[in-house]
């Protein structure tokens, strides 16, 4: 298999959230890809400027971060579609997985996909790896996810050419990803929630090391997510048995539920539920189980107690006010 390191720079309205266009936060201005091959190994590099045609005039930030101007970009830029069509012809007919540096790129290439009718050929689920989540993995250790030009630099990776353009960045973040142990950490694949499954039948499950992911489809409401056996159900992450509950799901925020069930053989897995807006402006639920330690077990019954006490605190005071 082969690997598509890529690497998107774009524009945003240049006055402000108001003026953005609906589904289109932030227009691709520059496309930069280089191509390994499963051992590592430079294949070829991909790099267009686009023609901006949605947002006219640079946002001041984006000008102070890439450089790019916008008379460069109109003289030198070619329509997304067309751009777009040779990118995909060039990632080419084997088997291929993006990498980027965080989880934005691909989520933002199909909004301009989509808004440019350019067709959407990328598979469901549509994995990719994340470098700057399997770097953090790697040598993190309790920090925080550092920036491209952190980890290049810390890793003594640096050359002669800047960051911050598609292809540079592109051509860096392929080079931190050929220093990472994927043998280990290459089963930390992340998925992109712009294509959602569009039923049931098309809801997955990924088997991580030490946890387990759900994606469900869209929904209304998150009532009705909470009605879904598939995503209520517990599993443990070891022997894949269907677990009872020592606690049951439970609403915790606006965005999340909890649940405590146990293993007969692998002992306390909790449950966590966020609830997402979609592109549709629907809902949709991610599910994630883990073995629960005993601190975490405490937390849970402490929320699950906190939740407990504002319900009735709010039924106290109703009753007050009558
Ligand atoms: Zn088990």
């Amino acid at each position: 298999m082969n690997y598509i390191v890529l690497d998107l720079e774009w524009n945003q309205s240049p006055s402000g959230k108001e003026d953005s266009v609906e589904h289109l936060p932030f227009e691709i201005i520059e496309i930069g890809a280089v191509k390994l091959d499963g051992d590592m190994r430079y294949l070829g590099e991909f790099h267009r400027l686009v023609r901006p045609q949605v947002y006219r005039k640079m946002h001041f930030k984006i000008l102070e971060v890439t450089h790019m101007d916008m008379e460069e970009l109109k003289s030198e830029g070619r329509p997304f579609y067309d751009v777009m069509e040779e990118f995909l012809a060039w990632c080419g007919e084997e088997e291929y997985r993006f990498c980027t540096w965080g989880s934005m790129d691909l989520t933002e290439l199909q909004r301009n996909m989509a808004y440019h009718e350019v067709e959407n050929p990328f598979p469901r689920p549509f994995l990719y790896y994340d470098v700057q989540k399997l770097y953090w993995l790697q040598y993190g250790n309790g920090r925080n996810k550092l920036s491209l030009d952190q980890a290049v630099q810390e890793q003594g990776l640096l050359e002669d050419r800047p960051f911050h353009r598609a292809l540079d960045d592109a051509f860096y973040t392929g080079k931190v990803l050929a220093v990472l142990d994927m043998e280990q950490f290459g089963s930390y694949v992340s998925v992109d929630y712009y294509l959602l499954p569009r039923c049931r039948e098309e809801e997955f499950s990924l088997q991580f090391p030490d946890y387990s992911k759900y994606v469900s489809r869209e929904f209304e409401n998150r009532e009705d997510i909470m009605k879904e056996k598939n995503l209520t159900d517990m599993v443990c992450i070891k022997c894949r048995r269907m677990l009872r509950k020592k606690i049951r799901w439970f609403p915790y925020g606006q965005r999340f539920y909890l649940c405590l069930a146990l293993c007969p053989e692998h002992g306390y897995m909790r449950g966590k539920i966020r609830v997402k807006k979609s592109e549709q402006d629907r809902q949709y639920a991610v599910k994630i189980i883990k073995a629960a330690s005993e601190e975490d077990i405490e937390l849970l019954d402490q929320r699950k107690e906190d939740v407990r006490r504002k319900r009735s605190g709010r039924g106290h005071s109703l009753k007050n006010g009558q």
